[in-house]
């Protein structure tokens, strides 16, 4: 045996569930397993009377100051290695969701079950033959188990069925043991690349066609071309703003393909696993098969192998939804994120993680490009490119230069006025007679994001909204009351309308069916499609669509399933019922929402040749919100938007964190809130930091899966999220530490929800 020193050392994270053990622990590296265990491999280590997976995050040459006894490691995944980029983002991330490394690096893992190794019996190395033949005379059953392990390849067999085969009981290993002429040891199974053939790799043919780009889309390659030609590593993102149709795709094809001449490779980020094979296809007409996926929707054996590849450094250009920022990319040149403002790359499971943050974060260790593009960015973005964080790149125009849609504003409560009881005013009904006539084809938007929950009159339009927190009041048909989901204030709901004194004042309802039954009546024998949950579940989005591709009805109704990605040439009028519905959403974001829904809507109305229409049928026409949409003034929406954040002080002013507590008996759920309340106050005043805290209350879903929900949230009026994060950290310690017996209530913390 070599002397310690000459040996090295390893700071593994293992993969244990408890938050309470969230650091390194140093283990000895074997000199058998020379200098492959490095930085980022998956290695197995004895923890706690167990055998373990973990990660190596640092690999050193001197021993450790404190220096006892070091448990070896006992094996190393030989199929992988997690890069530096990744490696530096394990303990940014932790830090900023409130997680452990460990819950961060189970996220970079490959997917799938991971190895599991054996118990493996290895002779020693200095026994010879002369030594078993000595001890065949002394103890034949041990000899027979010495014999048996000289002849196995390398010297070893699994313990399994070294004690089987020999039909031995284990006293005779245990004695070998003992002596010193066998030992025990951890093996992983021999790895072997899964090789799996890509399920869409059949499409991979390059084609040539490539339009000529117009002048603003050439100005934008030209600057985002410059700046992946410097070598600095520390690159300010782009953001990319263009309208609906401008042809930010084509900018990022663009982008991408300098990234691939300069030998770096492409992260490409959607926002939903559904498109991810329509950009896939997209993607693989312009780069050839080397475009690879990383879903959930494809098997876990296709998703195995395409991750093994792209470590590889196999794929050029890597294509998938927010999980997909982890993908092991071996050299990342650029990252795209697309959408950037769509809500779906904000983990809304275990780690909530934001996609679009980690990307810039990850691309800050590599030294990639980020471009993250939208026609609609998310305020906190927009902001953020005010502020001079991002760098902004425009395009005003449709790619072709088509008209945008002409929006119209209908106000609903004129049609009351009118005698018009149903949901479809007079002027969406012209409207769809007129398509009918010139063999067009209309969607039918119904807005049901918050639907039926609020309370409005419908004489003036005045929404019920809670006198503490500017936030509308959501019905709760139990109890018929209104209840605020910030702060937990109830009330009835008034007779009358408190503006007006109208007795019209209702909750909001009507659905998918009701549009179909009208327009039924309206235009007997004209066929209508229906897209809703139900049918969906039915029959499945797709078959649906693809009747309305081939023109088999002349009309599409549909819920919020419908709103993205769509393009259908002969469609010319979008109508939009209920279009003020999520505005009064009760969620700080309702309307920044709102305003992209309908811009992406509107978006769908005249693709092609021929020009299109919208309708917004509405209960306040002159909301802001509405007003920008029909403008197609996204800057006047934000700067409206963000004045009132401001005075409400709203992120990007403050920042804010969600605490959800869930467990099966509610007034236990409700007790642990309000000891984190308690526990909340007490920190934020020795630190002297302001806090907000809003609740507990119950969540807007109060119980799921027979699980009671209750929620707080807090707010820190200030732009930077390190106190409240500090803060909250302590405070589940400090929880923790409180409780005697643990509690079957889980808290799970969402910063900026
Ligand atoms: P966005 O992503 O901005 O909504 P797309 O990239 O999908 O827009 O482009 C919209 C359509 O315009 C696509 O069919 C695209 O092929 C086409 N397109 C993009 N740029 C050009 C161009 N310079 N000339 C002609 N067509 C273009
Ligand atoms: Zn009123
Ligand atoms: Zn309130």
């Amino acid at each position: 045996m070599k002397a310690d020193d000459s040996c090295r050392w390893a700071q593994v994270i293992v993969d244990i569930p408890h938050r309470d053990i969230d650091r390194p622990f140093t283990y000895r590296i074997p000199d058998t397993f020379g200098h492959s265990v490095l930085p980022g491999c998956e290695v197995w280590v004895p923890f706690q009377q167990r055998t373990l997976r973990g990660w190596v995050l640092d690999v050193h040459d001197q021993p450790p100051e404190n220096r006892g006894h070091f448990s070896n490691i006992e094996a190393f995944h030989p199929g992988y290695r997690l890069g530096e980029d990744l490696l530096a983002l394990v303990p940014w991330l932790a830090r900023e969701v409130l997680g452990t490394m460990a819950d961060v690096l189970r996220l970079m893992a490959p997917p799938g079950p991971s190895l599991k190794p054996a118990k493996w019996v290895k002779l020693s190395e200095s026994i010879g033959k002369e030594q078993i033949d000595l001890w065949q005379g002394i103890d034949p059953e041990c000899g027979q188990l010495l014999q048996r392990l000289f002849r196995a390849p390398r010297k070893q067999m699994k313990f399994s069925s070294l004690v089987e085969k020999s039909k031995k009981t284990s006293p005779s290993l245990e004695r070998l043991l003992e002596a010193g002429l066998v030992e025990l040891v951890q093996r992983l199974p021999p790895f072997r690349f899964p090789e799996e053939k890509d399920v869409e790799s059949s499409e991979g043919t390059p084609s040539m066609i490539e339009p000529a780009l117009n002048q603003e889309q050439v100005a934008a390659v030209q600057a985002i071309i410059a700046d992946l030609e410097k070598s600095h590593r520390d690159k300010k993102p782009f953001l990319l703003h263009g309208v609906t149709g401008s042809g930010k795709t084509e900018i990022y094809i663009q982008a991408a393909k300098k990234a691939l001449a300069m030998g770096r490779q492409v992260l490409f980020l959607v926002p939903e696993i559904a498109l991810t094979p329509q950009m896939g296809r997209r993607l693989r007409e312009r780069f050839g098969s080397d475009v690879l996926l990383l879903h959930s929707g494809l098997t876990e054996k296709v998703r195995r192998s395409h991750w093994y590849r792209i470590s590889r450094g196999e794929a050029s250009l890597v294509i998938g939804p927010r999980s997909a920022v982890f993908a092991p990319v071996p050299n990342l040149g650029l990252i795209i994120v697309d959408e950037e403002h769509e809500p779906s790359y904000h983990q809304e499971n275990d780690l909530k993680y934001h996609a679009r943050e980690v990307a810039i974060e990850r691309a800050r260790h590599c030294g990639a490009l980020v471009i993250i593009g939208s026609a609609t960015p998310a305020i906190e973005t927009y902001d953020k490119a005010m502020e001079g964080s991002y760098r902004i790149l425009r395009l005003t125009e449709r790619a072709q230069g088509q008209p945008m849609p002409v929006v119209d504003i209908v106000d609903m409560r004129a049609e009351l006025t009118e005698g018009n009881r149903g949901m479809l005013s007079a002027s969406m009904l012209q409207a769809i007679e007129e398509r009918l006539r010139r063999r067009e084809q209309t969607i039918l938007y119904l807005n049901r994001r918050g639907f039926s929950t609020f309370v409005i009159c419908r004489e003036c339009g005045t929404v019920i909204t809670c006198p503490h927190c500017s936030i509308s009041l959501v019905y709760h048909r139990a109890g018929d009351q209104m209840h605020c989901h910030y702060c937990n204030f109830r009330r009835d709901v008034p007779r009358q309308c408190p503006q007006c004194a109208s007795k019209t004042i209702r909750y909001f309802g009507a659905g998918t069916q009701r549009v179909e039954e009208e327009l039924q009546a309206r235009f007997p024998g004209v066929p209508v499609l229906r897209m809703d949950r139900d049918v969906a579940a039915e029959e499945g989005i797709e078959p649906v669509l693809e009747e309305f591709g081939r023109e088999e009805a002349p009309i599409l109704v549909g819920t919020q399933m419908i709103a993205k990605g769509l393009d259908f040439p002969k469609v010319t009028l979008v109508g939009v019922l209920a279009a003020d519905a999520s505005l009064h959403v009760s969620d700080f974001r309702a309307v920044e929402r709102t305003y992209q829904l309908l811009s992406q809507v509107s978006g769908r109305a005249g693709r092609a040749n021929r020009s299109g229409q919208v309708i917004l049928q509405t209960y306040c026409p002159e909301h802001y919100c509405l007003q920008a949409v029909q403008n197609h003034n996204y800057e006047g929406f934000f700067q409206r938007e963000i004045e009132i954040r401001q005075q409400l002080g709203y992120p990007p002013f403050s920042r804010l964190a969600r605490i959800l507590f869930t467990g099966t008996e509610d007034s236990l759920v409700r007790m642990v809130a309000d000891t984190w309340t308690e526990i909340i106050r007490e920190h934020a005043r020795k630190s002297s930091i302001p806090l907000d805290i809003w609740g507990p209350a119950p969540a807007p879903v109060a119980k799921v899966e027979d699980k009671y929900r209750w929620m707080l949230t807090v707010r820190l009026s200030q732009r930077d999220n390190e106190p409240l994060r500090t803060i909250l950290s302590n405070v589940r310690q400090d929880y923790d530490s409180r409780r005697g017996r643990p509690l079957p209530v889980i808290a799970t913390i969402t910063m900026d929800p």
